[in-house]
């Protein structure tokens, strides 16, 4: 995620998001030159490790919103009860956000239990939920059924109601500004799990949970917990459940799901290919190698010009605007210059194609890393600006409640 990653939780939909605190070390003692100083470092000793390989762990139980639709009815068969009463289920589940077998009266007395109990088992379990921005923001964290726990974040706006996912449990990216990225990586989790933090996020807004009274999920971004396209399957297979209409998912608008990452080349062209107009958020957070590597380990496996190269063959081949988070970390990566640097890396790829997301740092506990000087971050914006390139400072909900960007898993996980 962004800080970019862990709920990157401004998560809009402009590139929310997507989407972590650091104990980590960078010596804030850069100055405000308009030249490249030199990267700052981190002692190895205190870096997590980059991983990519989930480790194994007993996987959840199988769920509905693992199954393609026509594999729900070869399920229900298997219960001695027509194909079609899995498209009963799935209307209760992805329409009416319920697995309730009692309001379930459409589906006969005999053997409802039983296909409900095998088809819809309890997933994520509530632990508890804060709220801040008077409400309008809800952190909500999860025990999962192995006990590993995860966080996802509900935020109503004026004009939309936007969930930020969970997409693994922990992170293996290992990015040393981020809360998640400390955690290092417990596991990936199935394409239920992902599926029922949004149809709970559904139910809790249509239920008038937030302030405002009933409304509509309308977006989600993956910017909780884990870098989501290093749970590709998983991932994917809940982009599709989000945005197939009833009863076969959700019926949210693809344009309106936004998948980050911070940068997996190989799986961002693999997304390009799908045919699934979700739009694609790049956590890049520094325009030049030296400092990206130290900011965002994959780096050194997937440099900035391959990431912006593979992010603009997204935006080819899917229409969609992408968007560059960047966390603005004050004396790190917050100089004029490096803003000058991004937009012309940017410009040399077209224009139109991108919009760029600064987001200020939200600070964790323990962590040496802030946000930007606000006029240090006015004069970022400004560069990008000047140049032509549309940038929006995202805004940083849910901070005191550790909801904000960068923050989940800074005390639960
Ligand atoms: S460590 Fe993971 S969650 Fe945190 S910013 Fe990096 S990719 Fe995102």
């Amino acid at each position: 995620m962004t800080p970019g990653a862990g709920c990157r939780t401004g998560a809009g939909d402009a590139a929310p998001s997507a989407m972590s605190p650091a104990r980590a070390t960078i010596d804030a003692a850069m100055p405000h030159a308009d030249t490249p100083p030199a990267a700052p470092t981190t002692p190895p000793a205190t870096r997590p490790l980059l991983t990519l390989a989930a480790p194994r762990r007993g996987k959840p139980p199988v769920h509905l919103a693992d199954l393609a639709p026509a594999d729900r009815a070869a399920v229900a068969r298997e219960h001695g009860l027509p194909g079609f009463r899995a498209d009963q289920l799935s209307r209760h589940y992805f329409a009416h956000f319920t697995r309730d077998a009692a309001r379930m009266t459409d589906l006969p007395a005999a053997g409802r239990a039983e296909l409900v109990g095998a088809l819809l088992p309890e997933l994520v379990t509530e632990v508890r939920t804060l709220e801040a921005d008077r409400g309008t923001t809800r952190k909500t964290l999860w025990a999962l059924h192995d006990g590993a726990r995860v966080e996802s974040v509900l935020m109503r706006y004026a004009e939309r109601t936007t969930l930020c996912v969970s997409s693994q449990a922990g992170c293996g990216m290992a990015c040393p500004f981020c809360a998640t990225g400390q955690l290092g990586l417990t596991r990936n989790l199935s394409t239920a799990e992902i599926v029922e933090q949004v149809r709970l996020a559904a139910a809790a807004s249509r239920d008038g949970a937030l302030p405002g009274g009933s409304t509509r999920l309308t977006n989600v971004v993956f910017m909780g917990m884990g870098e989501p396209l290093a749970n590709y399957g998983a991932v994917l297979a809940a982009v599709r459940r989000m945005v197939e209409p009833p009863p076969a998912g959700l019926g949210l608008s693809a344009r309106n799901v936004t998948v980050s990452t911070v940068g997996l080349v190989p799986a961002i062209d693999r997304l390009a290919g799908e045919g699934i107009p979700v739009t694609l958020a790049l956590s890049l957070h520094a325009p030049d190698d030296e400092l990206r590597s130290e900011l965002v380990p994959i780096n050194t496996r997937y440099g900035v010009d391959e990431a912006l190269d593979a992010a603009h063959r997204y935006f080819r081949a899917t229409g969609r605007r992408v968007s560059i988070e960047y966390a603005l970390i004050r004396d790190v990566n917050d100089h004029a210059w490096r803003a000058g640097l991004l937009a012309e890396k940017l410009l040399a790829r077209g224009r139109g194609w991108v919009h760029v997301n600064p987001i200020p740092l939200n600070p964790t506990p323990g962590s040496k890393w802030t946000a930007s000087e606000p006029g240090v971050e006015e004069e970022f914006v400004a560069r990008l600006r000047q140049a032509g390139i549309p940038t929006t400072i995202r805004d940083t909900r849910g901070r005191d409640i550790d909801g904000a960007c960068g923050q989940l898993a800074a005390e639960e996980c």
